[in-house]
Formats: structure tokens, C-alpha cells, sequence
């Protein structure tokens, strides 16, 4: 099923959890809906669900306006981070519960539960209690009871914050088997940009309260639209200037570190405008033979080093001081004999230099 959320708003009193949200969720997607705690993506699940009233705005399934349609109409399936499991009950009536409120005919209520257990490979448990599963299984259980309503659509809530690093690589794999093989439009919200990058084909990225932008993984890390996105996917340094010369797709921003030249832009800037240039710690070059030479450079200070086997990273700061700061991963260094304090020259691609607004201009709270 098809949900779109038009100019929709969420208001507590004074506060507003939601702003002028306007976003489309195709039908059969596994859509992520990421951000820090208390961006509004709760708020955003429940709305969606039925449990939140919307303030104004309308939101369609399919076309059709559902705003004010009670929770119960709307056919969605829940999947919170503390499972919200019976602990009384078996696995096999933990599951049947849900079903149980539909009042499905006996034959019908155990094909669907069977279906169920068998995609969320849960068959030999039906017996257990939640208390003799592992977190991991549980977790299945709640996914399995909100499959079986066969839902229009799919509400996950930091569905795998409760698991341990090994069971979490191994539920995202589970989740998307289980998406790909039934097919349901599924709506995912979590804090966690690893999980978004490596599951989403399309990620909204929120922050207080505002949708700031909806991308695929790789269009997000690579051309995130402000300053916040481009720290919050992945990490940065953010770098403040002012435009000089803009002509045939290339600026050049003065900035502390000097002249750089930018072939990326996420708006249209003007001569004179003050920006904030994003450049990604992997695309920054280290000049090792003190050649001065390479695109866009500039002169440093080391004034930390961290080896990592397979990586080092470079704390640098300007030479001649100064509050700027950048990070620089180098993976599969050189050996060298650099040192804490040693000036270093370094070099970016023009390609590499995001210009983006600075943080000020990007909108309430950003
Ligand atoms: P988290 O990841 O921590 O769950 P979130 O992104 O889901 O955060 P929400 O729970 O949607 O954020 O909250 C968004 C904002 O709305 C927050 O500022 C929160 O304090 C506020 N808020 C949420 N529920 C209520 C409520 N019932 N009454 C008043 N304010 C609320």
C-alpha cells in the first residue's frame, strides 16, 4: 500500500514534533526514517498508526484519506524495540493473539500462523515461552504476531536497539528476507545510519521536527543537502568560507585552509555568500613525500595520530593555529615517520568539496 503524508503537522502546546511533512512511501518499499532522539520519528510511526492524532494535514493510504480513521481500520502491524511479547503465553499463542481479535475462521487463523512461523523460522519454538527465547528470537516473535494480521503496512520502531552488535547483522538480514519475501510496505525508524545505509533503498533523514531530505544510501553519504546530514551519515569536516568565483560548475571558496576549489553544490550560491564546505576524512590525500604539490592544497599540523592496523587516523589542525580542526582516515598507509607536531601538506579533489548552507540558513533547529 501506497502512504503519502501531506503538509502534515504534530503539535503538543507549544511544541511542535512534526513540521509541514510531506513524504511518499511507495508501496511495497522498505523505507527508512532516520534521525537523533527527539526528531519527531515517533511521532511520525504513530500518526501513521493511528495512535497520535494529526494536528493538521492529511495522510493517504492508496489515494484514500485516512486521517481521522481509527487505529483499529487502518490494518498496521507494530514492531517496537521492547517487543511488547505476553510472557504467559507460548510462542504459538503470542502469535495467535493478534488473530484471535479478528475473529477469523480456526482453519484460517492456523494457515496464517503456520505461514508465519515458517518465514520468520520460528516452528520449532511454538512451544517456548518468550523467557526461554534469546532477545534475537523474541524479536521474531513480535515480527511474526505483526505479520499475521497480513498488515497494509509494516511499523518497525528501533526494532534491533535491544540486541547485542552479532544478533543485530544478523536480524537486518532476517528483516530484509522476510520484506522481500512478503512484500509489505514497511516503514523503518531508527537512530542508526549503519542500518539505514545497509538495509534502505530510500532513507528520510529528520531533525527536529523538519523532513530535511529523502535520498538513496549512496546519494545521501555522497550529496547530503546540509551541513547536518553530512555529519550526522557518515562523518566529516565542515569547513566555513565564502564564495570568490563560481563559472562553469566550479567555485572557489576562501576558507582558513586557503583558496579550495568545489564541483559539488547543494543549492545555488552567489558570489560572496558565506557556505560551509563538507569534505569526507577518506577524501582528504596526505602529501607523505613533501612534494607541496596535489589539487586543492593546503598545509597542516599532526597533532594526533591513531594507528589502526588497517586505517590511521590524522587529527590535523592549521599550522600557524587557530581553531579549525580536520579529520583525515588514511587506509592502508605507507609506512612513514611522521610525528606529533610535524607539519604535513595535504590535498582534496575538487569533486570532494561539498559546498552546502551554512548552519544557520538550514531552518529551525538544524
Ligand atoms: P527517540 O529516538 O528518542 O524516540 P523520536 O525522534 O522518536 O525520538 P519523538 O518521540 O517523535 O522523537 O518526539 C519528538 C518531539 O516531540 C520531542 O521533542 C518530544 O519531547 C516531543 N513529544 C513527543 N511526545 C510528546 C507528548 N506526548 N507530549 C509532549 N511532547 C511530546
Amino acid at each position: 500500500m501506497e502512504v503519502v503524508f501531506k503538509g502534515i503537522y504534530k503539535r503538543y502546546g507549544q511544541t511542535t514534533a512534526v513540521h509541514d511533512l510531506n513524504l511518499k512511501i511507495e508501496k511495497g518499499a522498505l523505507h527508512f526514517l532516520l534521525g537523533p532522539s527527539g526528531c519527531g520519528k515517533t511521532t511520525t510511526l504513530r500518526m501513521l498508526a493511528g495512535l497520535e492524532a494529526v494536528t493538521e494535514g492529511q495522510l493517504f493510504f492508496d489515494g484514500v484519506d485516512v486521517t481521522r480513521k481509527p487505529a483499529v481500520e487502518r490494518g498496521i502491524g507494530m514492531v517496537f524495540q521492547n517487543y511488547a511479547l505476553w510472557p504467559h503465553m507460548t510462542v504459538y499463542k503470542n502469535v495467535e493473539y493478534g488473530l484471535k481479535l479478528r475473529k477469523l475462521p480456526a482453519a484460517e487463523v492456523k494457515r496464517r500462523i503456520d505461514e508465519v512461523m515458517d518465514i520468520t523460522r520460528l516452528t520449532q519454538y511454538a512451544d517456548r515461552l518468550p523467557g526461554q527465547l534469546s532477545g534475537g528470537q523474541q524479536q521474531r516473535v513480535a515480527l511474526a504476531r505483526a505479520l499475521a494480521i497480513r498488515p497494509n503496512v509494516l511499523l518497525l520502531d528501533e526494532p534491533l536497539s535491544n540486541l547485542d552488535a552479532k544478533l543485530r547483522m544478523e536480524m537486518r538480514d532476517n528483516i530484509l528476507r522476510i520484506h522481500r519475501q512478503t512484500g509489505i510496505t514497511t516503514l523503518y525508524v531508527t537512530h542508526d545510519q549503519r542500518e539505514a545505509l545497509s538495509m534502505g533503498t530510500q532513507i528520510s533523514v529528520m531533525h527536529a521536527g523538519h523532513l530535511i531530505q529523502t535520498d538513496a544510501p549512496r546519494r545521501l553519504y555522497t550529496f547530503p543537502k546540509t551541513a547536518f546530514i553530512a555529519g550526522f551519515i557518515g562523518e566529516t569536516n565542515l569547513v566555513s568560507g565564502h564564495v570568490v568565483s563560481w563559472a562553469n560548475g566550479e567555485a572557489a571558496i576562501e576558507t582558513a585552509l586557503g583558496r579550495l576549489r568545489a564541483t559539488h553544490f547543494s543549492g545555488p550560491f552567489k558570489v560572496g555568500d558565506h557556505v560551509t564546505l563538507s569534505m569526507r576524512p577518506e577524501a582528504i590525500r596526505i602529501d607523505w613525500t613533501g612534494s607541496g604539490q596535489g589539487e586543492n592544497f593546503f598545509k597542516t599540523r599532526i597533532d594526533h595520530l591513531t594507528y589502526l592496523g588497517e586505517s590511521e587516523q590524522f587529527q590535523l589542525s592549521q599550522p600557524e593555529g587557530g581553531g579549525l580542526t580536520l579529520k583525515v582516515n588514511f587506509y592502508h598507509a605507507p609506512i612513514h615517520s611522521f610525528r606529533e607536531g610535524d607539519a604535513i601538506g595535504c590535498s582534496i579533489a575538487a569533486e570532494d568539496v561539498l559546498v552546502l548552507p551554512v548552519q544557520s540558513e538550514i531552518g529551525p533547529g538544524t
